[in-house]
């Protein structure tokens, strides 16, 4: 990996300011090219007492620090990390495998959530409530939460660090980051252009390590960390729920989905088509709001399916610092072990396999970009989450079965109608169960805009015009005259 400022590879833990290393190390390697990145520090529940520590110290500063201080190094480090674009998406590129380019809009829009953090910084305001006693003033102010944990994926491995370290530091917290041992070198390289930023020794802290358990563990049970921000699969953030019960954790959840993507008769089907093949394989279809389950109403179906699979056709999976590469590798043989079983069992059980359905050379990481039809809900593949370049399109008649079938999971991140029918779209909008719809648009992100799941897709919500108020504590002061 070529980068043009060699420190911002850093292979050591971040604690306190300082690189930490570790007997053991771990390998990160590149999925598309299956060549070792980089030997990192494996650190481990010591570790973690020290980096609560160093938080809790730091936090003692960093919570009255005049808020200017705080928004200037934010602004900083989001100049500093727009400045590395090009380093940091080449990091991303070699531990995640996705295409450059989407490295460099992954890098450009942690830069632009920071500056959003620090905006709504200056809006993190109490209230002053009409006296209720006679004499007495009340008023509420929002106090940092103090240390807070953040677990983040290797899908989004720098938006995952940012959207929680970023807003828990704008809002006076200080953090303990615990990346994926996938991809844990842009969260290191973040912590030298913090330090670089003027972001005190304490405030941001990385823990890599290869068994996130005991580290994960040690996170939850102390009662020095007042919160967890974790995004994850749905199963590790059920553990972690039940893990933080006993010190009584605040906790923001972002899980995984299953969303559904609607398109019914009347639907204009280029505009569909495109925000199909966009909703399912950005990120190579590792990504929490694609499209799991296309759900095509009959009379479109046919022609949906075929224009579908011919536009899928074209996609190229590849190296993604190749610029003909449509979509990068898989993260690991897991995964492809994990899609070839669900076209395997879906065609088992008639599924139509329209293109693609697995590998050109089963020794890369490379899954075809793929389209089943004919599929049914009593397939594995109707309740599971599919992380993978597969669409998968079911076929309803009418607009009860299509909200039926599309509320018919745990999951509650993301779902997307596509109609030309005002009354009808704002009906589903209304009843689809889910965090965020896309009404005719698979655009789905905004700075503004609070996104998170209901049901079992997570708790609390990243981004909005109150994503600092996740972090605060709201306390009410009750003054009676002196
Ligand atoms: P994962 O749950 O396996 O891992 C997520 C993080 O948790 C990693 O850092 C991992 O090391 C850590 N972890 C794993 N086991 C742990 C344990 N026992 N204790 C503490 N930490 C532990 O998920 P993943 O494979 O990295 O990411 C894919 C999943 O993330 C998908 O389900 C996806 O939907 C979800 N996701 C959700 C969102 C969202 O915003 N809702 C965004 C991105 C990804």
């Amino acid at each position: 990996m070529q980068l043009a400022h060699n420190e911002l590879l850093l292979t050591s833990g971040w604690i306190d300011g300082v690189g930490i290393d570790s007997a053991r190390q771990f390998t990160v390697v590149n999925p598309a090219t299956l060549q070792v990145v980089a030997e990192v520090s494996d650190l481990d529940a010591s570790h973690v007492r020290d980096a609560i520590a160093a938080a809790s110290r730091a936090l003692a500063r960093w919570k009255d620090a005049p808020l200017e201080e705080r928004l200037t190094a934010i602004h900083r480090w989001a100049e500093l990390i727009s400045r590395n674009v090009a380093d940091l998406a080449t990091i991303i590129c070699a531990e995640n495998g996705k295409p450059l380019r989407e490295a460099k809009g992954e890098i450009l829009q942690c830069a632009a959530l920071l500056r959003w953090f620090a905006e709504r910084a200056e809006y993190l305001q109490g209230t002053d409530l009409p006296t209720q006693d006679s004499g007495q003033r009340n008023s509420t102010i929002k106090q940092p939460i103090g240390v807070v944990a953040c677990i983040t994926p290797w899908n989004f491995p720098a938006a995952a660090v940012i959207v929680k370290a970023g807003a828990a530091i704008a809002t006076g917290c200080t953090t303990i980051v615990k990346p994926s041992d996938a991809t844990p070198l842009i969260a290191l390289a973040f912590a030298r252009l913090a330090e670089r930023a003027g972001i005190p020794a304490g405030v941001y802290n990385v823990l890599p390590c290869k068994n996130p358990a005991d580290i994960g563990h040690e996170l939850c049970i102390s009662p020095d960390v007042r919160m967890l921000s974790f995004t994850g699969s749905t199963k590790v953030g059920k553990q972690l729920y039940v893990a933080c019960g006993d010190t009584v954790k605040r906790l923001a959840l972002e899980l995984g989905g299953n969303a559904p993507f609607i398109v019914f008769d009347d639907a204009d089907l280029e505009k569909a088509l495109d925000g199909a093949v966009g909703a399912r394989f950005y990120n190579s279809g590792q990504i929490c709001v694609g499209a799991n389950r296309y759900l095509v109403q009959q009379g479109i179906y046919t022609e949906f399916a075929t224009r579908l699979a011919a536009r899928v056709a074209k996609l190229r999976a590849g190296d993604g610092f190749d610029d003909a590469s449509d979509i990068g590798p898989m993260i690991n043989r897991a995964a492809i072990e994990r899609l070839s079983r669900l076209v395997a069992t879906a065609t088992s059980m008639g599924a139509e396999l329209l293109t693609g359905g697995g590998q050109d050379d089963t020794s890369t990481l490379f899954f075809q970009p793929t389209v089943l039809a004919a599929m049914t809900p009593d397939m594995p593949a109707y309740d599971a989450e599919i992380f993978g370049p597969i669409a998968c399109l079911y076929e309803f008649s009418d607009e009860a079965e299509a909200l039926q079938m599309a509320n018919a999971t745990q999951a509650g991140l993301a779902a997307y109608v596509y109609s030309s029918d005002a009354r009808r779209l704002e009906r589903c909008a209304l009843a689809l169960e889910a965090g965020v719809v896309g009404v005719n648009s698979a655009h789905i992100f905004a700075n503004d805009l609070p996104f998170g799941g209901i049901k079992q897709s997570g708790l609390g919500r990243e981004h909005g015009l109150d994503c600092l108020d996740e972090y605060v504590e709201i306390k009410s002061i009750c003054a009676a005259p002196a």
